[in-house]
């Protein structure tokens, strides 16, 4: 009795560990995987008016989800604005977010990051015809800026620039916008972004200077998940070996001219 009881324990204890390591693994079990993503920004991740989505961020994260066991009709995606994300992971609003989100250390703070699968910097877009703003030395002359509220381009422009009118809008479509109708003079953000844009309006728009920041994009999770990031991880790499991670470079970059450059180390 005494041995059948213990052995019973045993199996019991057994079988508590390997449910909590699916808890721990599987990121929630209604079938479905929440995925955020940005809406508006062409090259990376753009709903089209068919409601499908598209980009590079979009295949990093079908990739993903796909290694995770759930095809592309058991994701819902969720749109994340910038200012939105780390809120987004921490009520558990989204299982993983692919959304040109850069590794910071003050991020690392609330949230957990896989990868990166993406390196990229920050540059400035300005309107075709443009030729007063060079690079950031030209900013300082009360040049209106616009960039995206919780984004860390804008930070960099408050806390390295202070000359430099800085609005802050939502969204860097709204910001793009407001450039086409002369309410500003650049829009900063990653330069895949801006070459995005720039693609969609052929003779629009014109990238200016030279990246001066290192953007390291990574796919954001709720904090401690440890198992999951390790799978994403594991996911990215994986992409990257089978050549899907360079198929969707070039026909989500392709447009916009970037060559296919070596993807960055994931950092496990
Ligand atoms: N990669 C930068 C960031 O995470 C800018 C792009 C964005 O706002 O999504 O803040």
């Amino acid at each position: 009795m005494l041995a059948g009881r213990t052995l019973h324990m045993r199996v019991c204890a057994v079988l508590a560990v390997v449910s909590a390591l699916l808890v721990a693994c599987t990121p929630n079990d209604s079938g479905k995987i929440t995925v955020g993503v940005k809406f508006d920004q062409p090259g990376l991740s753009v709903k089209k008016p068919d409601g499908t989505l598209s980009g590079f961020d979009v295949d990093v994260a079908r990739y993903v989800a796909s290694r995770l066991g759930y095809p592309p009709d058991r994701i819902t995606w969720i749109e994340a604005p910038s200012a939105q994300r780390e809120m987004l992971l921490r009520n558990g609003q989204v299982d993983y977010l692919v959304a040109t989100y850069s590794i910071t250390d003050s991020r690392r703070q609330k949230v957990d990051f896989a990868g990166p699968y993406l390196l990229t910097g920050q540059s400035l877009l300005v309107r075709a015809d443009n030729t007063d703003i060079t690079g950031t030395a030209s900013l300082q002359r009360h040049k209106k800026l616009c960039s995206v509220s919780g984004s860390t381009p804008a930070q960099r422009i408050k806390d390295r620039y202070p000359g430099v009118q800085l609005q802050r809008y939502d969204t860097y479509s709204a910001c793009v916008e407001a450039l086409r109708n002369n309410a500003i003079d650049a829009v900063t953000t990653d330069d895949v972004i801006l070459a995005g844009y720039a693609a969609q309006s052929p003779g629009s728009f014109k990238l200016v200077g030279k990246r001066f920041s290192e953007e390291k994009y990574g796919i954001g999770v709720q904090k401690g998940n440890d198992g999951l990031r390790r799978r994403i991880n594991d996911a990215i790499e994986e992409m990257e070996r089978d050549g899907s991670w360079r198929t969707a470079f070039v026909e989500n970059f392709g447009a916009a001219g970037f060559a296919v450059p070596v993807p960055p180390p994931i950092e496990r």
